[in-house]
């Protein structure tokens, strides 16, 4: 199917169907009442909240990646405002096209508007350097995924 694809389109042949009515398949999106929210679903939104519960009062980096305005309540405001409750966390917005942060937010956002895989081997790197030049051998920086 990638290599039939044209830009963003995919011809519409290829497209898989429904085994139970023949209609078309569609993104598992957070659009309609179709949403399904099963068992590793959960789990996962547990861990999620365990993480949110476990860094209030710490220094946290919430980084967001390819979230445009699709369903932008699902991720997209919730972290501008979890930036603006918690003062020490911040947040880098990586987007082609739509990576502008809310100037509300002043210095603990950024939002980069560029390639995600260049601008994090970009950001990686200047982390790196920046630890060597400050002489920083330890690993002082916890990163949760
Ligand atoms: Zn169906």
């Amino acid at each position: 199917m990638n290599q039939a694809r044209k830009g963003c389109r995919v011809p519409s042949d290829l497209v898989p169907h429904c085994p139970v009515c023949g209609g078309s398949m569609a993104m598992h999106l957070r659009c309609d009442q179709y949403f399904v929210e099963e068992e590793h679903w959960h789990e996962a939104a547990g861990r999620y909240a365990s993480f949110l519960n476990g860094h209030f009062g710490e220094k946290t980096v919430l980084l967001e990646l390819g979230v445009g305005f699709n369903t932008p309540t699902i991720i997209r405001f919730p972290f501008e405002k979890m930036v603006r409750e918690h003062e020490g966390w911040s947040l880098v917005r990586l987007n082609l096209g739509e990576a502008a942060v809310p100037d509300s937010l002043k210095e603990r956002a950024v939002g980069i508007n560029g390639d995600i895989l260049k601008s994090i081997g970009d950001i990686r790197n200047r982390f790196l350097n920046e630890r060597r030049e400050n002489g920083d051998t330890e690993r002082k920086t916890r990163i949760s995924d």
